[in-house]
């Protein structure tokens, strides 16, 4: 708990320049200096750093090329901006999984949290790298080619793209255990962090990632609400395109894109919990 003003000074210094270079909307940033406070203060310099390695890299990857995505992105049902919500569907049920742990430090719970954010990251890189792909992306469920930018749409770019998203956040949990033990924050939670191995977290975050990020694709391609546009006569998530409100075509309508991450990442975290249970 003692640290807790280093995650308070990082999450701002971060949140503000996403904020500033448009990436986070105003209750994004502000979400984003709660959950990265809180994930130290309850956490440690692992649990915290875990989040900014999403954050960072997600949001350097959503620049990256964003003009040739610029037209893909425009049936999504956001875009760009993360808000408040946005942030609270990657990051909240990492933050219950490390407030957990600082109650009753078990270090499953930090296999799980890795899993969740696993998740997050390889379905963001999925679908920032795999939406660059040239080859036409097929229903995870039917097999069956459908348009880019629909949801359960893969690409074997995007399913690459979703292992080294996986395996990024279990490279940068590894690095960071270091971190804690130049400065431990005084909780047991920060030992559960330190509980696995080099190669553990690697095959932790992998599995989160890749079960996590299908899950996401599989749930988005059944029961996701889809829309398609009155004018151009595209399939969107989103409600609204070419200045007119679309029709609803399928998909469960309290499902949108947010409970769909929301779900992948559960499933992302479970499968990691079961993995991290087997490993100890
Ligand atoms: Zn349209």
């Amino acid at each position: 708990m003692g640290l807790w003003w280093i995650g308070l000074a990082g999450s701002l210094c971060l949140a503000g320049a996403a904020y500033w270079r448009r990436s986070l909307s105003g209750s994004g940033a502000l979400a984003a200096v709660v959950l990265g406070t809180a994930l130290y203060a309850l956490g440690s310099a692992s649990w915290f750093g875990t989040l900014i390695a999403f954050f960072l890299s997600s949001s350097l990857l959503s620049k990256w090329k964003q003009r040739r995505k610029a037209a893909a992105e425009s049936g999504y049902e956001k875009s760009g901006r993360r808000d408040a919500v946005q942030v609270w569907a990657n990051g909240g049920l990492g933050l219950a999984l490390c407030a957990a742990c600082a109650v009753r430090p078990e270090p499953a719970l930090y296999a799980a949290f890795v899993g969740v954010m696993a998740a997050v990251n390889a379905d963001t890189w999925a679908t920032e790298i795999g939406g660059l792909s040239r080859s036409e992306p097929r229903s995870i469920l039917t097999g069956r080619r459908v348009a880019a930018g629909t949801s359960g749409g893969v690409t074997p770019l995007g399913l690459a793209a979703t292992a080294a998203g996986g395996l990024f956040i279990g490279a940068a949990a590894w690095l960071l255990q270091r971190l804690d033990a130049v400065a431990p924050g005084g909780l047991d939670s920060a030992a559960a962090a330190g509980a696995y191995g080099g190669a553990e977290l690697l095959a932790l975050g992998l599995v989160g990632g890749a079960v996590g990020s299908l899950a996401d694709s599989a749930l988005g391609a059944a029961w996701q609400r889809m829309y398609r546009c009155r004018v151009c006569g595209r399939e969107l998530e989103a409600r609204r395109h070419c200045g007119e409100a679309a029709e609803h075509i399928r998909g469960w309508r309290a499902l949108g894109n947010d409970a769909v991450n929301v779900l992948g990442s559960m499933a992302g975290g479970a499968a990691a919990l079961l993995v991290g249970v087997l490993l100890l």
